[in-house]
């Protein structure tokens, strides 16, 4: 099975999943976007229009990060993005650590399967899977190795565009952030490709 299979397939899992425990009427979100994506994006979870369409990033939120990719060089279509839960939280609360666990091994699978080379998370939520005990505003734009179930994975915090959109110094933050990336991402991306070739040559 190719990426897009796996993914597919996996989707199908989670729909069929009764266990999930914010799935009450509301339709999975499950991810979108370029299933050979070297940058995976985890937000938090769908909100209203997410959960309408059962796209991510499709409502307000979304908009202003369409805004910020641009910023940064990228489009929808070069990345995937998903979120820490996959359905609708009530009232758009926060989502609760038992419901981020229950979530997390399908997002663990994910990035298993698509097997980015960064990921960018967006908000504290999914900062806090890779970078545990930090503050966003200690971090956010930094770019930090993390070793995840034995791979080496680029992840750089950003605030929630939902953050963004509530707060004007946030935003300022958020679009310098984004800027940066401009130049970090491809730096971050060859070095990823000369390690490659540089294994691939002491294996011969
Ligand atoms: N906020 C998120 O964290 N994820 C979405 O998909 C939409 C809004």
């Amino acid at each position: 099975m190719n990426k897009f299979e796996e993914l597919h397939s996996l989707k199908d899992k989670m729909e069929d999943d009764a266990s999930l425990p914010l799935r009450t009427g509301e339709k999975l979100v499950f991810g979108h976007g370029n299933t050979e994506a070297k940058i995976l994006l985890v937000g938090e979870g769908p909100g209203r229009m997410e959960s309408i369409q059962g796209l991510p990033f499709v409502g307000p939120a979304g908009k202003l990060l369409d805004k910020l990719l641009l910023l940064a060089g990228l489009e929808r279509k070069k990345v995937f993005v998903t979120n820490v839960v996959h359905h609708r939280p009530p009232e758009n609360r926060d989502p609760e650590p038992s419901e981020i666990e229950a979530y997390g091994k399908y997002l663990d699978k994910i990035i298993e399967i698509i097997d980015p080379k960064v990921i960018i998370t967006l908000g504290r939520f999914s900062m806090a899977k890779f970078l545990p005990n930090v503050f966003i505003s200690g971090v956010h734009g930094k770019k930090y190795n993390v070793v995840w179930k034995e791979k080496e994975i680029v992840v750089i915090p950003m605030y929630h565009p939902a953050a963004s959109l509530r707060n004007g110094n946030v935003l300022e933050l958020e679009k310098t952030d984004f800027v940066n990336l401009r130049q970090i991402l491809p730096e971050i991306l060859k070095k990823k490709d000369d390690k490659v070739r540089s294994d691939q040559i002491k294996l011969v």
